[in-house]
C-alpha cells in the first residue's frame, strides 16, 4: 500500500453526549485507495464524513491529512470533492454553472474553468448537456454531473454518501463502472459510503464495517478480488454471502435503529 494519507485516530463523536454517534474509530487510508464504509441506517456513516470534511469536529481523537490535523486552527482544510445521495445541483443553474461555481469556490481562475468543465463533462460522458439544466436531467445524468463537479477542483479526496442509492440498479452500475474508470485514471483518494454489501465489494480496495450504538469499526474486509470486477464473480459472491452472514449477527444483535433517531 502506498504511503499513509488519512489517518484518524480514537475518534469519539455525538450531537447529543448522552447518544454516542461514534465510538473510538481508528483507521489508515493509503494515497489512492478505494474505501467502502459500510453500516446500517442511522449508524453514522454520514458523521463519519462530515468529521472527515472538517466540518463537524470530534469530541475526541484527532484526523490527520498527510501528517496535518484537519481541526488544528493552524491547518488548511483539505480540499475536497462531496457527492451525496441526491445530487445537489443549483436548479437556477445550467450544469456548467452548477461547476463553475464549485471552481470559484476552490479558488480557480475563471478563464480556466471552461477547459476544465468540458474535461470532466466528457469524462463522465454528459458532455452535450453542459447547458442542460439539472431538473431536465435523468438521476443518473444529475449523479454524473455532481461528480463532474466534485471531480473537477481536483480534491485531496472523494468523500461519496450513498450516492446511487436511489438510482434503479442499471444505471447504478453503470455509474459504478464509470466511478471506477475515473478513479483509476486520477488516483484520487475514495470514502465511499454505502449500506450495500453488495455494492461495497464491487467498488472497495477495502471496507470498514461499522456496528450501531454506538458506531465502532467492527470489521475490516480486504477485497482481494481482481480489478476489471464483474457484478457475477463468482469470488465476489462467495465473499458476499459469508459478510451477509457475519453482519445479520453483528447489526440483528443490536436492534433496528429507534425510530425517532431519523438518519440524514
Ligand atoms: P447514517 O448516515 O449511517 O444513516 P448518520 O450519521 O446520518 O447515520 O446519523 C447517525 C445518528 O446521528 C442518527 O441517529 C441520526 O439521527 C443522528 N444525527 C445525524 N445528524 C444529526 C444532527 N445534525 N443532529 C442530531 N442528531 C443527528
Ligand atoms: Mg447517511
Amino acid at each position: 500500500m502506498s504511503e499513509k494519507y488519512v489517518e484518524v485516530h480514537n475518534l469519539t463523536t455525538w450531537y447529543d453526549p448522552a447518544v454516542p454517534i461514534l465510538e473510538d474509530v481508528s483507521f489508515e487510508i493509503g494515497s489512492g485507495e478505494f474505501i467502502c464504509v459500510l453500516g446500517p441506517s442511522g449508524c453514522g456513516k454520514s458523521t463519519l464524513l462530515a468529521t472527515l470534511s472538517g466540518l463537524k469536529p470530534p469530541q475526541a481523537g484527532r484526523i490527520l491529512v498527510d501528517g496535518e490535523d484537519i481541526y488544528d486552527r493552524q491547518a488548511s482544510l483539505p480540499r475536497l470533492g462531496y457527492v451525496f445521495q441526491d445530487h445537489r445541483l443549483l436548479p437556477w443553474r445550467t450544469v456548467s454553472q452548477n461547476i463553475s461555481l464549485a471552481l470559484d469556490a476552490a479558488g480557480v481562475a475563471s478563464e480556466e474553468h471552461e477547459d476544465i468543465i468540458r474535461t470532466y463533462l466528457d469524462a463522465l460522458q454528459i458532455g452535450s448537456f453542459h447547458d442542460a439544466w439539472p431538473l431536465n436531467l435523468s438521476g443518473g445524468q444529475r449523479q454524473r454531473a455532481s461528480i463532474a463537479r466534485a471531480m473537477a477542483i481536483d480534491p485531496d479526496y472523494l468523500l461519496m454518501d450513498e450516492p446511487f442509492s436511489t438510482l434503479d440498479e442499471l444505471t447504478a452500475r453503470e455509474l459504478r463502472d464509470e466511478l471506477l474508470r475515473i478513479w483509476e485514471a486520477s488516483g484520487k483518494t475514495i470514502v465511499f459510503v454505502t449500506h450495500s454489501v453488495h455494492e461495497a465489494m464491487f467498488l472497495a480496495d477495502r471496507i470498514f464495517v461499522l456496528s450501531t450504538y454506538p458506531g465502532r469499526l467492527y470489521r475490516t474486509i480486504d477485497v482481494n478480488v481482481p480489478r476489471v470486477r464483474s457484478h457475477e464473480d463468482v469470488d465476489l459472491a462467495k465473499l458476499e454471502a459469508s459478510v451477509i452472514e457475519d453482519l445479520l449477527v453483528e447489526w440483528g444483535q443490536k436492534g433496528a435503529p429507534a425510530p425517532e433517531r431519523e438518519s440524514t
